[in-house]
């Protein structure tokens, strides 16, 4: 009753001002709020991009889309389906003079249907011996040798191999398009002595899997053949080894966070009706698995036609430079957040360049693709990804979060890119990396 009557003896002026600041907010801290923790639920299971659970995720951003009345980019259902093929091997055994190898005792990289070699086999025998760089030979053979090739293993590297294997054992997931058959099929295993005869037989399994990306568009007024994208990736890594009774990788910060910022924006811009370029919002699938969502979304739009992309990954805590700031990864490579600095004059907040250089973060997130046929595409961050120690772990929950650090970088980005949007700043182009 108090407080009632106290909004009622403001000023009518000081009462239009409260108002107009309510309108004037990018995003509402009770949304932030509920898209994170509707991505970053339980029942969401960690989003793997090739489990059923991903599709709940796709939904509640479709339907985050449709609610805030914008176009899908693709299919009506906002979703850009393409598909992948999991490669997985069964049944793999190797038999030197008759003796079955254990399964640590071997490795199988192998694309083609059904191999079946034996000392007779036209395969290229090889070694890793004593004293050899194990890593280093397993590598070359691996991605410099053209041949089929059968390789023996010193019994020094026997803990070496064992470990490797835990690697490659895991499914493998290449793009549809490529022929899964081509390339050369390497074994790897543990040497015995006189070596007489051997039998190595593996089965590969080819079994096709739709992904989908979510999008959505709010066309440009006067400049709609030109794009500006923001985008942030959706899936997670699913389920691990418990921790306690824990097993749920959440994936609060990775990538639900920019998730959210990216579909705080898509609404706030559709409410703005300010854009003369075309905005295209896309939540990313598979980034995890290989950023087979970013890498399909940009092969398949024109490069030259995107005048910027702001891929937002983690920016749930503060980075390295305090509270208000993003870095951006390949800061230099183009002027973009020089422009977006420029239009954040008289406010607090701060773009810096990448502070982890070493890592090459620019060419290891979703913007790679388009950032690598000349687009302007930079990651937004504020991740302390050197210390860390809650990524990729059950720990990565909404909980170890600052709800403000997210709704402050949305609001910058807002800011930052009303320029570019309205078509009166045009950041400079990256150097393309091929031609
Ligand atoms: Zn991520």
């Amino acid at each position: 009753m108090k407080e009632n009557l106290l909004r009622w003896s403001f000023p009518l002026f000081l009462q239009l001002a409260v108002c107009t600041f309510v309108t004037a907010q990018v995003v509402e801290t009770t949304d932030v709020e509920r898209i994170i923790s509707t991505l970053a639920a339980d029942d969401m299971r960690g989003r793997a991009a090739l489990s059923p659970d991903i599709a709940r995720a796709a939904d509640f951003i479709a339907e985050e889309f449709r609610q805030a009345r914008l176009q899908p980019y693709v299919e009506d259902n906002y979703r850009q389906t393409f598909e992948v093929t999991k490669v997985f091997t069964e049944n793999e055994s190797i038999k030197i003079n008759g003796k079955a190898l254990n399964v640590d005792e071997f490795i199988i990289l192998n694309s083609n249907p059904n191999l079946s070699w034996n000392q007779d086999s036209e395969i290229e025998v090889m070694e890793i011996r004593a004293g050899d760089d194990f890593s280093e030979r397993f590598r070359d053979i691996v991605r410099n040798n053209a041949n089929h090739n059968i390789v023996w293993v010193d019994p020094s590297f026997a803990p070496m191999l064992a470990r490797f294997k835990k690697i490659f054992s895991r499914e493998n997931v290449i793009p549809k398009q490529a022929s899964a058959a081509d390339g050369p099929s390497k074994v790897f295993a543990i040497k015995k002595k006189n070596i007489k005869s051997f039998q190595v037989d593996a089965s590969t399994i080819h079994e096709d899997f739709p992904l989908f990306n979510v999008a959505a568009v709010i066309p440009g007024k006067s400049k709609a053949n030109e794009f500006v994208v923001f985008s942030a990736h959706y899936d997670h890594i699913g389920i691990l080894d418990p921790v306690g009774k824990d097993s749920i990788a959440n994936g609060a910060d990775d990538d639900a966070s920019g998730t959210t910022a990216m579909i705080a924006l898509a609404k706030h811009f559709k409410k703005e009706d300010i854009n003369e370029r075309t905005l295209i919002f896309v939540a990313f699938t598979a980034e995890e698995i290989g950023m087979f969502g970013s890498k399909y979304f940009s092969n398949n739009i024109d490069a030259d036609k995107v005048v910027a992309m702001i891929n937002i990954e983690m920016i749930g805590k503060d980075s390295k430079f305090g509270p208000n700031t993003l870095y951006v990864t390949g800061y230099h490579h183009s002027n973009l957040a020089e422009l977006m600095q420029e239009n954040l004059k008289g406010t607090a907040f701060t773009f810096h360049p990448d502070p982890y250089p070493q890592q090459n973060l620019f060419y290891r997130s979703d913007n790679a693709v388009l950032a690598a046929l000349g687009v302007p595409a930079h990651t937004f961050s504020t991740s302390q990804i050197d210390k860390d120690e809650y990524y990729h772990t059950v720990k990565d929950e909404l909980s170890t979060l600052d709800i403000r650090n997210i709704k402050s970088s949305i609001e910058a980005i807002a800011k930052g890119v009303v320029g570019i949007i309205t078509g009166e700043q045009t950041p400079s182009r990256v150097e393309k990396l091929t031609d």
